[in-house]
């Protein structure tokens, strides 16, 4: 069939495992897959059931793995026999006819992502680099060290704020001094990644500045907190996501010992107990949550070495398919 014949590429957004759905026809032929996975579908003839394989191709052979239709309704089926909905419900609702449970429901997230399998050639604009990770883990400090290392090669956006220029600072430099007004219009535009308020303005990371970067030929780095990167995942700036991890709790304290966490008014501290517990479960959170969105997991044990793995997987971003 010509569905055999056009090669069609998914990344899984939730997690398959054929041995617990009795619904499958042949259990043994059925493939399981974890969110973030990438998937080759084979064909997709039947309304149900795909075939597919799992990429890298050498990794598996082809299995059986329920269609977009079949995982959404069985998705549907999940989120009704959860009692929770009827409690957040303001009409206490008849299951089908609610109009205040449907608009819920209609936000569950689509079971699978069409990908493509992309090449970058050398005269293309490279590609966008995403770091995240919980506060205190180093992202904006390994972000720093990488540009320092090398500003022709690497750059970050530079950011628009609604506060006052300072002596010794050049417009366009440190920021893009902009009014209040252009600021909110560019927000109502859906023109920044992110946007944050600090003391009493407005500072945010644009398309534009980012795309300004890239069309320098130089590689652009963000640091975005992981609620942020489905905004930047466009076909246009394809960006690869690297998530920043700690390491294992002996080492994280081991090794923060003598660093400084920033706080939220910009001074630096001595790390606590309390900091790196909530480090951990903020980067574990996050990790449950956005893990389908990562390309990438770099555990950032010491700066030094982190940057140079770091280095690495950017330049393997930009060769590898
Ligand atoms: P300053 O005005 O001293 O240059 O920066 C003050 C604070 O603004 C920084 O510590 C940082 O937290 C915040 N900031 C700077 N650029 C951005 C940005 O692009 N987005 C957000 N959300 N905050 C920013």
């Amino acid at each position: 069939s010509t569905s055999c014949l056009k090669a069609v590429y998914i990344r899984a957004m939730v997690d398959y495992c054929p041995l617990q759905d009795a619904s499958i026809p042949c259990p043994d032929a059925g493939m399981a897959f974890r969110r973030g996975d990438l998937l080759e579908v084979v064909d997709q003839s039947d309304e149900s059931w795909w075939q597919a394989r799992k990429l890298p191709w050498a990794a598996s052979c082809a299995g059986l793995i329920p269609s977009a239709s079949r995982l959404k309704s069985k998705q549907r089926e999940q989120w009704w026999s959860q009692p929770s909905h009827v409690h957040t419900c303001i009409r206490a609702c008849e299951r089908q006819s609610c109009t205040s449970c449907s608009p819920t429901l209609g936000s569950l997230s689509s079971p699978y992502e069409e990908v493509r399998l992309y090449q970058r050639l050398p005269q293309e604009k490279q590609r966008l680099i995403v770091l995240t990770g919980a506060s205190g883990v180093g992202v904006n400090e390994l972000r720093k060290r990488l540009i320092k290392l090398n500003p022709l090669a690497f750059q970050g956006p530079v950011p628009h704020t609604t506060r006052p220029i300072r002596a010794g600072q050049l417009m366009e430099r440190e920021y893009h001094f902009v009014t209040k007004e252009l600021f909110d219009y560019m927000m109502s535009n859906h023109r920044f990644v992110e946007y944050g308020e600090f003391k009493g303005h407005l500072y945010g990371t644009s398309v534009d500045a980012i795309d300004d970067v890239l069309r320098r030929g130089q590689i652009c780095i963000v640091d975005v907190e992981p609620h942020n990167i489905q905004m930047l995942r466009t076909p246009r700036l394809k960006p690869y996501v690297i998530f920043i991890k700690p390491p294992s709790p002996e080492r994280l304290r081991e090794t923060r010992r003598d660093a400084r966490i920033i706080s939220s008014y910009s001074a630096s501290r001595a790390f606590t107990e309390d900091d790196f517990v909530q480090l951990e479960e903020a980067s574990q959170l996050m990790e449950a949550k956005y893990r389908h969105f990562f390309d990438r997991v770099l555990v950032n044990e010491d700066l030094h070495n982190s940057c140079m793995e770091l280095f690495s997987f950017i330049q393997e971003a930009q060769q590898e398919p």
